[in-house]
C-alpha cells in the first residue's frame, strides 16, 4: 500500500473562497499602505537563529518553545521566520537605510511559522501582514500606526475591540521589574521552572506565562507606574483616540510576548474569533535597531494574523455574488473548438481592454476545451453562472459566425464574425447579448 500524502501537521491549502478573501485583505493592506506612504519590503522566510533570539527574546514562547530549528548543509544554525519585525529590522540595517534619514516606512505580507498546538485559529504556517515605521519620533507616530491598523479593520468591515498599554521608558521598566521580582520571588515556589529562571532573567516575561499557577500570581501582580514624561505621552494618545472615535480600553496588563516592546503596546481582537481572539497586535520598539547592531532609531508597528481576519469576513455572509463568465464559447467537433479558441482569444483581448479600468473584480471569457457535447457544454455553462453562450457548430463554421444563446431563457441570435475586423468583434457580440436581454424582458 502506498502512504496517503497530506499536509503537514498545523498547515493547510487556502483555496477557493478563503484564498478570494486573503487576497483581497492584501489588497486592502496595499491600498492602506499608499495612502500612509509605507514601500513593500520582501525579507526571507528562513534567518539565522541568532537573529529571533537577539530580537524576540530567547526566554520568550516564540523562541523557547515554538520556533522552527533547522541546521543547512554546511551547519548553519537557521530558522523559519516566526514574526516578520525582525527580519525587517536586520535588512534596515544590512542596507543602512537609516543613513537616507527621516522616516523610513516599511510593510510586509507573507507566511510565519511557529511550533504550536494547532486549533481553531492556530497553525503551523499561517499569514500576517505587517507594518514598520522606523524613525518614528513621538507619540503621534504611536497614534498614526493604531490609526493605520484601526482603518485596515474598518476597510474590511471587520470589529474589533482595541486595548493599548504603555511598558514605560527604562527607568519605569528598571522600577517596575524590582517591583515584579519582589512579588514574583515571595512565592517562588509556586511558579514552574521557566519562571524561576525568568526572576533572574526577564522580569516582565512572568506576566505572560501560561501556567495556572503562574497566572493566578500574576494576577495580582502590581502594574507598571509611569513617570511624568511616560504618562503625559501616555494622556496625549488617549486624548488623540477618543478625538478620532477610535474606542479602546487602557489595559495596565497588556505586556505582549515579545521582547523587543518598550512603550506604547497595543492589541486588537474580535468576538468573533473564539478562545484565539486576537486579530493584530504591535507597538513601540525604540531599541531593537541599535540591539542589533544599528543606530539608535525610534520605531513602532504591527502585525496582522490574516488568517484570523479572513474567518471572521468569510463567517459573514457573502458580500458579493460569485464570480461567474460573462461568456462561455462552445466549439462543436474539432473544427468548431478551433474557431471557438480563435474567438475565445479575440473576445479576452478586447475584453480585458474594456474591463481594466471599470472594475476591480470584473467577469471573465470562458471557453469549453475537448470535445464535449453541446448538452454537457451548457450544464457546464450553467455551472459556471455564465449568462451567455456563443455556440459554434458545423453551420457556424460552414457560414463564418456564431450563436449567442441568453442562459436559461432561449433566447438566441446569429452574429457573423466573417464580415467583422477583428476588433469589432467584442462590441457586435455584446450588443447582440444586450439586444438578447432586453427583447426577453420587453
Ligand atoms: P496569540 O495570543 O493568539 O498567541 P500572539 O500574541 O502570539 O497571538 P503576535 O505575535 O502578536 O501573536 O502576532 C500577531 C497576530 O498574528 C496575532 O494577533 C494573530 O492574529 C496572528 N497569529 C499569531 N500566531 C498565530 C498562529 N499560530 N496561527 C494563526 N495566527 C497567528
Ligand atoms: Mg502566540
Amino acid at each position: 500500500v502506498t502512504e496517503r500524502l497530506k499536509t503537514p501537521r498545523g498547515t493547510r491549502d487556502l483555496s477557493g473562497e478563503e484564498v478570494a478573501v486573503i487576497a483581497g485583505i492584501e489588497d486592502a493592506a496595499r491600498a492602506l499602505a499608499i495612502h500612509y506612504g509605507f514601500e513593500e519590503i520582501r525579507t526571507p522566510i528562513f534567518e539565522s537563529q541568532s537573529l529571533f533570539e537577539r530580537s524576540v527574546g530567547d526566554e520568550t514562547d516564540i523562541v523557547a518553545k515554538e520556533l522552527y530549528r533547522f541546521v543547512d548543509r554546511k551547519g548553519r544554525p537557521l530558522a523559519l521566520r516566526p514574526e516578520g519585525t525582525a527580519g525587517v529590522v536586520r535588512a534596515y540595517i544590512e542596507h543602512a537605510m537609516a543613513a537616507r534619514g527621516g522616516a523610513t516606512k516599511l510593510y510586509y505580507a507573507g507566511p510565519m511559522f511557529r511550533y504550536e498546538r494547532p486549533q481553531g485559529g492556530r497553525y503551523r504556517q499561517f499569514l500576517q501582514i505587517g507594518f514598520e515605521f522606523f524613525g518614528a519620533t513621538g507619540v503621534t507616530a504611536d497614534f498614526e500606526i493604531i490609526d493605520l491598523a484601526w482603518r485596515l479593520l474598518e476597510r474590511l468591515s471587520v470589529k474589533a475591540g482595541l486595548r493599548v498599554n504603555h511598558l514605560g521608558c527604562a527607568a519605569c521598566r528598571e522600577a517596575f521589574s524590582r517591583a515584579l521580582v519582589d512579588h514574583f520571588a515571595a512565592r517562588r515556589e509556586a511558579l514552574c521552572g521557566d519562571c524561576v529562571r525568568r526572576l533572574e532573567k526577564k522580569p516582565l516575561r512572568l506576566l505572560d506565562c501560561k501556567v495556572p499557577a503562574c497566572r493566578a500570581i500574576a494576577g495580582d501582580a502590581p502594574s507598571i507606574g509611569l513617570c511624568a514624561t511616560c504618562r503625559a505621552e501616555n494622556d496625549v494618545l488617549h486624548d488623540l483616540l477618543r478625538g478620532s472615535g477610535i474606542a479602546f480600553t487602557a489595559d495596565a496588563t497588556l505586556v505582549r510576548g515579545l521582547d523587543y516592546y518598550t512603550g506604547i503596546v497595543f492589541e486588537m481582537t474580535s468576538a468573533k474569533l473564539g478562545a484565539q481572539d486576537a486579530v493584530l497586535g504591535g507597538g513601540r520598539y525604540d531599541n531593537l535597531v541599535a540591539d542589533l547592531g544599528g543606530a539608535a532609531v525610534p520605531a513602532v508597528g504591527f502585525a496582522v494574523g490574516v488568517d484570523r481576519l479572513a474567518s471572521i469576513i468569510l463567517a459573514e455572509p457573502a458580500a458579493s455574488p460569485p464570480r461567474a463568465p460573462l461568456l462561455y464559447v462552445i466549439g462543436l467537433k474539432p473544427e468548431g473548438l478551433a474557431e471557438a479558441a480563435r474567438l475565445t482569444r479575440i473576445l479576452r483581448r478586447w475584453h480585458e481592454k474594456r474591463t481594466l479600468a471599470a472594475s476591480a473584480r470584473p467577469d471573465w471569457i470562458e471557453m469549453g476545451h475537448g470535445e464535449r457535447s453541446l448538452k454537457a457544454r451548457l450544464k457546464e455553462a450553467d455551472r459556471l453562472g455564465a449568462a451567455y453562450v456563443a455556440i459554434i457548430g458545423e453551420d457556424e463554421v460552414a457560414n463564418g459566425t456564431t450563436m449567442i444563446r441568453e442562459m436559461g431563457h432561449g433566447g438566441q441570435a446569429v452574429v457573423a464574425l466573417r464580415e467583422l475586423k477583428e476588433g469589432a468583434i467584442g462590441e457586435a457580440i455584446l450588443a447582440t447579448m444586450e439586444r438578447l436581454t432586453e427583447e426577453r424582458l420587453r
